[in-house]
This record gives C-alpha cells, structure tokens and sequence, in this order.
C-alpha cells in the first residue's frame, strides 16, 4: 500500500528545512515551511513555496510546539510532515499526532522512537539483543544513594548522561567519587532544562575511543540496509564538529560487526526509514551507545559517497514504497568529509554567538564540494537555536583529495560579524595528526597547543596589505564612486595637486596599534618599514576584491569594512583591523580591566567567586546558561576577586558586570 506525498510540512528552521526543501521540490513535491518570529526573513522561508508562523521565537512556543505544527499541517493541506533533526524529529507524541491527524510522519513508527528515545531502554535492549553496551547503570532507581553506589561500582573515571540526552548536553565526566554528587547534581540541571527529564545513566568514561556510527535505512516492507559507517571522532564538547565517511582504518572484520550490529539493532526495534546506530570503537572492541531515530545532521558525506539521496530514501519510505535499492546495489566511492560551521568561540569554550551575519561569503564552484546553509549575508543568529550556521563538504577520489578540498572550500569562507569556529576547523583539518587519520574524541583537548589561538595570524605582508586597502578606503571616503556609492571601496580618482602627498593610516588589532605612512603614487603607496621602502600598487574593486603587488609580489586578498573595521581575507587566514580615527583619545582604546562580563544573555546558574577571594587564571567564578547550555566564565588571571555583582537566578543580558576582580596584594 502506498500514499502519495504532495504537499510536505517540514518542520524544522535552518539548514536542514533548506535541504530537505531541495530534495523535495526535485521529486515534484509541493513544499510548506514554518516559522517562528525570529525567522519571518529566514532563507527556509523564503525557498518554500508556501510559509506559516507557528509561534514565538522560544522554540518551546513554536518548533517544539506539537499543536501548532499539527494545526499548520491541516491549514496548508499537507499530506506528510518531515521532522528534520533535533526539535521534534525524536519525539513520539509527535509522530502519534501525525497518525491521529492522518498525516504522513516522514520518521520511524513511533514505538521504534519511544523504544530508542531513552539511552537507559536502548541500553538493555541491545544487551538483550547481544550487542555490547558500555559498563555502566541503566537502573529505574534515581536516588542518589543507589547512584553513588553504582558510580562506584563502576570505577572512575565515568561518564554521568541524561538518558533523554542529546547534543552532548548534560553530560559529565566524573574524575573521582569526591565529585561525583557536584557533577550529577550540575548534570541533572542541564539535562532538565534542555529535555524537561533528569533521569541519568552512567557509563564507564572509555579513553579516547572513535566514535563510529552506521546509517541504515529500513522499509515498511521488512528490508533493512546499512549504508556504511561514518567516523564522527572530532568532537567538542562530545559534539560533533567534523565527520567523515568510511571510518579510517577500520579493519574489515570490525566494520562487518560493526554493519551487522546495527542492522541487528534495527531489526530489534522494527525500524522504519532512516536511523544511525552509534559506538564506540576502542582498540579492538566496540559497544552500542544509542540509536538516533531520525536523519542525521552529517548525513551528507553518507550521501557523498554512495551517490544516493537520504531525504528522498526517506520521502520513498514514509510513501510506502520498498528501499530504492537492495545491499548488493550500494557501493561506496571515494571519500567525504563534512565540517560543522558555527557562530561560536572557541576560544572562550565554544561560547555561542548571536547578533548579525554582516558578511557572508561561501566559495563558489569548487570541484566536490557543497555547502548546505541555511543562512544568508545580513541574517541575524538567534539565541533561541543552534548556532550551526552551514555545512561544508568536500568529497574526493580518497580520503586526502577529500581533505584537500574541504581545506580549500574553509579557507575560501568569508564571515565577519560573529566569532566563528572556521579558524578551528580550518587547524583541525590540516593537522597531520588528521591526515594520518590518527583520530579519537580526545583530538582537540590532545593538539589543542596546534589548533587554537592562531587566529591573528599576521605578517609585514598581511599589515601592508591592511594599510593599503585601509588608505585606499580613506581616500575613497573623500571621492564619490557613481557604480555603487555606499561601497566603502573603489578607485581613488587619482588626481592629486602637486608633489606626491603623504598618507598616515592607524591600526589597531587588540590591544596594539600602529602607525604606518605611505607616499602617495599614482599606483598606490610606498611605505616606510623597518625593513627598507615597500611599494603597494593595485586595486580594490567595489565588492572588495583586492588585487596588490607588494615589492615582487602579487596578492589576491578580499576586505570587508564594517563599521570602523576592516576584515581581511588573504590564503585562507583572517585578521581584522579596527580603523582608528587619529583624533581619537588614546584612553578610549584602552580596555576596563578587571571587569568580567556576560559573555551573551542568559541566567547564573551557579556563583563559586566570592568577594576577597584569591583566584588562579582559569578558575571558573559564575556560570551563565544560555541556548541550554552552561557557559563558565573564567578567571583570565591570577587575582583576587574584588566584587561579585551577581546572584544565582539572576538574568543578565550580553555585557552585564558578572565580576571585578584586582591584582592580589
Ligand atoms: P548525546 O546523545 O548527548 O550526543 P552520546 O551518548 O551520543 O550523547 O555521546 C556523545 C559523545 O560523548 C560520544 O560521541 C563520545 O565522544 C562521548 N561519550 C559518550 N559515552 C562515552 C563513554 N562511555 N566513554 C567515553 N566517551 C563517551
């Protein structure tokens, strides 16, 4: 029996609606987004051919909101919703809606859901099925007493989870059974306000495992597939931040285990459509960690290498119909790589960052790679989602040309206005440690000397470059440009009256400013290093696009005026340069020290500073939980804490003085 599909709900914002759109208009089908408040200008709107407001902009009044999507359905006349990933994708009620309303849920029955939406009942059940699970306790009894004694029954180090978990949220690795009560209690926290259950699962805290996970695919039908594995060991904050498919260096008896547990463990559960059967691989064992119920959001270097479309795998499915094809018709070729691209910080614990996309630049035709994006240049990042801006993936004949590629598409991303993780991704990327495909979820903590606080990368070059495209502005702003006159850029006229004049242009990165002067040509500026006379000549064209000669040299580089800052993008490195207007006062670029503030908007959670305390660098003194996640905010230096302004239960907004702290006596 199959039912047509031909209008499709989805239910989900970002990226992912993006994707899901895409593959839905190419199999003729007629497509319905929904939107919150915070989305009405988003770009899933936009592409869909018809779009409904659900609600407010917390995601509680709006995506997660199961009325408001079932009611959005029947309005727009949609036969069938697609949940995407996170939201509603793994929630049973929502599926049992669908049902009730005789609409299509493009997801598994939801008792494969209920069965696998707990990591407790996940757990038993593969160990009944005889799959390997983690030593751990997956017990009813929550108290604290019988966790205790189970924690160390265990042994330490172990990991404390919320069996509702997801995203990594609420997990905590406890070193010692002296912190064991702290973590849980923390954890527990976490876990309630992000999935409203506290319940917890402990497992053994494995070292350094891989961890790999199988895509299967199930029709009603009976067949069940795997679509090969995909290593997702890069990780931050157990989240995912790179992902590949195959796994590296897996021997085949393994990935055969590997293939045939997780297609035991959807048969265990009688799955339908799209799953991800995830372990970890030590050594040489590997153990079941749970089933996600639903398309993966790293499901594109899957599609990579099997050439195949999972969102229409899973539209084919949800219709009825048999899996496109059988085992023996799914072949593999060559390799992908995906990288997660977020608005966060690493530098400051992956802090997310929210406000404005001022400029937002993808690579274009780049052999193997895709971009799925679900933002565009001037959008604004939310504080109520996930900070996953667009995903970039790069496939190649192996898994080098792969990574070749995936460096190459990173390093020809452009994005100023928020702190991003490119930076990282771009460092991870060309680690040899990577390219030997020597990887485990500890990779970041292990080369974190190699990978962070390279972003000022700067060189005489990348100042002169700085300089000049600086200048050239300045000059700019006293010319008017016909073409594009809120351009920022373009030719200087040229025309100067008398002997070559004399420009000064002031810079400052941080905390350091400089001062550099170039003589005017009629071709661009020669400036006085300390190494001798450098001529600049070139252009910068409207849009930007820089094209210098320095000394011997020729440049290609890109800038980005925002304000009073300029951006410049040169060989995939980064550096940005706060124009300083000469007249300003000194004092004015200096920094209030001591002052700890908020680094986004959110509510303290916890406060361990107190006034006249002596702190280490390093030493967490409040934490703030903003988009569900707990954020410390750390001491930056040895000190003593002079005041503390804040409260558990106190919301604060982005800026707000958490902290004062002085030089200890
Ligand atoms: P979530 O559902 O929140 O994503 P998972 O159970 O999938 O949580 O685990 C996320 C990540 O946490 C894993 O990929 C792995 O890096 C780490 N992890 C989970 N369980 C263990 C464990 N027992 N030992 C070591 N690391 C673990």
């Amino acid at each position: 029996m199959t039912r047509p599909i031909r209008t499709l709900l989805i239910a989900n914002r970002g990226e992912i609606a993006v994707r899901i759109i895409r593959t839905a208009r190419s199999m003729g089908i007629r497509t319905v987004a929904v939107f919150s408040d915070a989305d009405t200008d988003a770009l899933h709107v936009a592409m869909a051919d018809e779009a409904l407001r659900i609600g407010p902009a917390p995601a509680r009044a709006s995506y997660l909101a199961i009325e408001a999507m079932i009611d959005a359905a029947c309005v727009s006349g949609a036969d069938a919703i697609h949940p995407g990933y996170g939201f509603l994708a793994e929630n049973a009620d929502f599926a049992e809606a669908c049902l009730a309303a005789g609409v299509i849920f493009v997801g598994p029955p939801a008792a494969a859901i209920r069965a696998m939406g707990s990591k407790a009942d996940a757990r038993r059940l593969m160990q009944a099925a005889g799959v390997p699970v983690v030593p751990g306790y997956d017990g009813a009894d929550q108290g604290i007493e019988t966790l205790e004694a189970a924690a160390v029954a265990i042994g330490f180090p172990l990991l404390v989870k919320p069996s509702a978990g997801g995203g990594g949220k609420g997990m905590r690795v406890v070193g010692s059974a002296t912190e064991f009560r702290d973590a849980l209690a923390s954890a527990k926290r976490e876990a309630l306000s992000a999935f409203g259950d506290d319940r917890m699962i402990l497992e053994k805290y494995l070292g350094q495992p891989r961890h790999v996970e199988v895509q299967v695919f199930a029709a009603r039908t009976g067949r069940t597939v795997h679509l090969f594995e995909r290593d997702c060991s890069i990780q931050r904050r157990h989240q995912k931040v790179i992902e590949e498919a195959p796994a590296p260096g897996l021997s085949e008896p393994l990935r055969r285990e590997l293939r045939n547990a997780a297609i035991a463990c959807a048969r265990a559960v009688d799955y339908v459509g799209a799953g991800t059967v995830e372990f970890l691989v030590t050594k040489d064992q590997f153990f079941f960690m749970e089933m996600n119920t639903r398309l993966q959001v790293e499901h594109p270097v899957t599609e990579a290498i099997t050439g195949l479309d999972l969102v229409e795998w899973q539209i084919r499915v949800a219709r009825g119909e048999d899996l496109p094809r059988a085992q023996d018709e799914i072949a593999m070729r060559g390799h992908a790589v995906e990288a997660r691209l977020s608005t966060e910080d690493p530098e400051a614990g992956f802090l997310p960052q929210t406000g404005r996309l001022d400029h937002l630049r993808f690579p274009v035709e780049l052999d193997g790679v895709r971009i799925d994006t679900g933002v565009r240049q001037g959008d604004d990042v939310s504080i109520h989602y996930d900070p996953l801006i667009a995903k970039v993936i790069a496939h190649g004949s192996d898994r080098s040309e792969a990574i070749g590629r995936l460096r190459a598409a990173l390093a020809g991303t452009e994005i100023v206005g928020l702190k991003t993780n490119r930076g990282l991704l771009s460092e991870i990327v060309a680690h040899p440690a990577f390219a030997q495909g020597s990887i485990d979820t500890g990779f970041i903590e292990a080369h974190q000397a190699d990978l962070f606080g390279r972003a000022d990368h700067l060189d005489e070059r990348i100042l002169l470059l700085a300089a000049f495209a600086a200048l050239r502005a300045q000059e700019r702003s006293t010319a008017v440009d016909a073409a594009d006159p809120f351009s920022p850029w373009g030719e200087p006229t040229g025309w100067r009256l008398g002997e070559p004049a004399t420009l000064r242009v002031t810079l400052a990165i941080g905390e350091r400013t400089m001062t550099l002067e170039g003589a005017c040509r009629a071709d661009g500026y020669v400036f006085d290093t300390p190494t001798g006379h450098v001529a600049v000549t070139g252009t910068v064209a409207a849009d930007g696009a820089i094209l210098a000669r320095i000394g011997d040299r020729l440049v290609h580089a890109h800038g980005v005026i925002i304000g009073e800052r300029m951006t410049l993008f040169v060989d995939g490195h980064e550096a940005a340069f706060e124009l300083v207007d000469p007249r300003r006062p000194a004092s004015e670029l200096a920094v209030a020290p001591g002052r700890l503030t908020s680094p986004m908007p959110g509510l303290v959670v916890a406060v361990t500073a107190a006034a006249g305390q002596t702190v280490v660098k390093g030493a967490p003194l409040v934490i703030v939980e903003a988009m569900k996640m707990e954020h410390a905010v750390t001491a930056p230096r040895d000190g003593r804490i002079r005041a503390v302004k804040v409260a558990i239960g106190d919301q604060v907004a982005a800026g707000a003085e958490l902290v004062v702290m002085e030089d200890a006596a």
